[in-house]
């Protein structure tokens, strides 16, 4: 007996499945099916199939129009029900969560006769595959730790010092999987940024590698999805979305860098892939490993209360030790664009012996400000409460929170004065400074603006590896799991920013950045040095990171978390709200306050945002706080259905985020 109902979940801001009637060929749960909404037809995702419905439910219903998976549903069980919690877990239409699980390409309607004709998982000519590398004692006693039988629940945090050689234990516990006959989900941060850990589970393990990420054509991705799917693929590697992904033998998920802010979708959907794999695991019964050299605070309280397994690697793999750290107090020394003396003369040292130098700052462009010098005026951007960002190769004042441009100004629009100085140091201005240094070496800029133009990254990093280049100026870009044998001094220009910050986040992201950027030297024969220029040498985090480490600042941070009862202590949820006017969105966020019983539920706010206009929007937030999740989740699944419906809903853009890791 065919159903009477058919719920149907479309990428539409409904929070609820939509009810249609059977259409000419059956349905499962979890097929796509092309349905009509209004006066379009769109692709949605059956969530329900209701036998019995009250006599007259007063809704008149359509019909669904075609199964586009009549050979089985794209979303099996397993992904829907996880699909279904993360709508509910993060407050988000269902439509739109299923969505995001979906390629592009199937999501779009398409007669059956192309979808015939789609791309197979193209198979390469098989290489030579890497030969296995015999794993250390410590390695061994790793993976043997890891070694949770499948078909049970666990997650372990795999701690390892960068250059440990956890990807090795990676690699050797997805071939366990793969010769259990079984697939293994591994999630990196940025595929672009990291393509060493591809190529070596590509060397690893050929043509069973399929890579699923965000800079692949629509095609490609569907490709790696369906081989996925279907069981072909041994190995998926993926960005965050492929937490998702539809594996039917799934036997293991690995995240490395699990503390890295790219698992966490920072628009519209607002999930993070670390959490939805935790979930995936619980649900499937999995076991999930989640590496790093810096575990987020997250991950680090869970395996200190036990609730995650503790697995450490203590030294590096190969017998180099790890970098020398040293703090260098610049304070009254004379800086060029920057750099101090002592960091100048370092740089020439390592030249001078054959090593490759890395030069880290955390700003793109020549200066994040330009200041008349007469008046003080500082050149802001016309639409967002910041300042613009000299880019002096384009020759260009740019914002980075809105992208508005504008010329190079002459004279100061204040005064007319027309002695405007760059403040600050950016990548470019760096680079230029140390071109003027050492005018014999090559010198090569690396940050988000130069890696728009496809294949430059890889291209620059080949020639680092190839010791073409000595001198890499970059921004954390370059922090993450790059191997440069070369590399024996990381130099950072400045480590302050962070000491300032009011983002209760800011201290642990400067020390996982610093830790990483410091893994960076040193990796190949000689003993690397790291030199962090500060101007607060005394500051207690500075001095709990240098004498003990990314471990022992973390454990100091965690009691602050504890004191101040902020995560992994307490659980957040923002509300933010922007509109034209700032009273429009103040008020609506009020609004939406006085329907928060108090008590177990901290409320703060509301607040203006601490850039409250962003591109000519004035953004308020709500910022929710208390000590049990359940809780929390309680509320808002009370709260968040009603919030369009609250009186100014529709002149305001409001979103909520929760768990969020960025209070702006
Ligand atoms: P991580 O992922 O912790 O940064 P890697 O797995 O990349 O560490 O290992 C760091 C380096 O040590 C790599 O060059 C790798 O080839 C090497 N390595 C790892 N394990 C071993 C081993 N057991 N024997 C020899 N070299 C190893
Ligand atoms: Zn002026
Ligand atoms: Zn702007």
């Amino acid at each position: 007996m065919s159903p009477m109902r058919i719920k149907v979940a479309v990428p539409a801001p409904f929070f609820h499945p939509l009810d249609y009637l059977p259409g000419n060929t059956p349905v499962t749960l979890g097929c796509r099916v092309v349905v009509p909404l209004g006066r379009r037809k769109i692709v949605g995702v059956v969530t329900g199939l209701v036998d019995q419905v009250e006599d007259n439910d007063g809704i008149k219903c359509r019909p669904i129009e075609t199964n586009l998976d009549e050979d089985g549903p794209s979303i099996p069980a397993p992904v829907l029900r996880l699909c279904e919690w993360a709508a509910r877990y993060y407050q988000h239409p269902i439509g739109e969560v299923l969505a995001a699980a979906l390629p592009a390409y199937l999501r779009k309607i398409k007669p059956p006769a192309e979808r015939a004709t789609q791309a197979r998982a193209s198979s390469k000519t098989r290489k030579a595959l890497s030969k296995v590398q015999a794993l250390n004692p410590g390695q061994q006693a790793a993976l043997q730790a890891l070694e949770t039988g499948a078909g049970t629940f666990s997650v372990s945090l795999l701690e390892g010092v960068t250059g440990s050689g956890k990807t090795e234990v990676y690699l050797a516990r997805v071939q366990q999987v793969i010769d259990q006959g079984l697939q293994a989900l591994v999630l990196t941060p940025e595929i672009g940024l990291t393509p060493q850990l591809l190529d070596r589970f590509k060397a690893r393990f050929g043509d069973a590698v399929a890579v699923m990420h965000s800079g692949l054509g629509d095609k490609a991705r569907a490709s790696a999805w369906r081989a996925a799917h279907e069981g072909r693929c041994r190995v998926l590697i993926g960005t965050r979305s492929a937490v998702f992904a539809s594996m039917p033998k799934l036997g293991l998920i690995v995240i490395d860098e699990e503390h890295d802010q790219s698992y966490k979708q920072q628009e519209s959907f607002r999930y993070s892939a670390r959490d939805v794999a935790v979930v995936r695991a619980q649900q499937a019964k999995l076991p999930l490993i989640l590496g790093s050299a810096t575990p987020s605070l997250e991950s680090l309280h869970n395996a200190q209360s036990g609730r995650y397994l503790h697995v450490h690697l203590q030294e590096r793999a190969t017998a180099q030790r790890l970098p020398e750290l040293r703090l260098l107090d610049v304070r009254g020394m004379s800086l060029d664009h920057g750099l101090s003396k002592p960091l100048l003369d370092a740089i020439e040292r390592h030249l001078q012996a054959g090593g490759q130098v890395l030069m880290f700052v955390n700003r793109r462009g020549y200066a994040p400000a330009v200041l008349c010098h007469d008046c003080g005026w500082v050149a802001p951007c016309p639409h967002c409460d910041a300042r613009l960002t000299l880019h002096r190769a384009r020759g260009k004042l740019i914002c980075h929170h809105c992208g508005a441009q504008a010329r190079v100004p002459l004279r100061c629009e204040a005064c007319s004065g027309t002695t405007l100085i760059p403040v600050g140091q950016g990548t470019e201005r760096v680079d230029e400074a140390l071109q003027a240094h050492f005018p014999r070496a090559r010198i090569e800029r690396m940050d988000s603006d130069r890696a728009r133009k496809a294949g430059e990254l890889k291209r620059l990093l080949k020639e680092v590896r190839n010791r073409d280049i000595q001198i890499l100026v970059g921004t954390q870009m370059l922090a993450k799991g790059h191997d440069f044998d070369g590399l024996t001094l990381v130099g950072v220009v400045t480590a302050d920013q962070a000491l300032y910050s009011a983002d209760f986040r800011a201290i642990e992201r400067m020390a996982q950045m610093l830790t990483q950027v410091s893994g960076r030297a040193g990796r190949g024969e000689v003993a690397g040095e790291v030199i962090v220029q500060t101007h607060e040498p005394e500051h207690p985090q500075l001095q709990n990171w240098l004498e003990q480490g990314y471990a022992g600042l973390a454990k100091g941070l965690l009691a602050e978390r504890r004191s101040a009862r902020l995560p992994p202590f307490g659980h957040l949820a923002l509300l933010r709200a922007d509109a034209l006017d700032a009273q429009l969105a103040h008020a609506f966020l009020q609004r939406v306050a006085t329907l928060i019983t108090r008590g177990p539920i901290d409320v703060l706010g509301p607040i203006p945002a601490p850039m409250e206009r962003r591109a000519n929007r004035f953004r308020a937030q709500l910022l929710l706080s208390c000590e049990s999740r359940a809780r929390l989740q309680n509320l808002l699944s009370k709260l968040v259905p009603q919030i369009d419906s609250i009186e100014g809903a529709r002149r305001v853009r409001w979103s909520v985020d929760v768990d969020p890791i960025d209070l702006f």
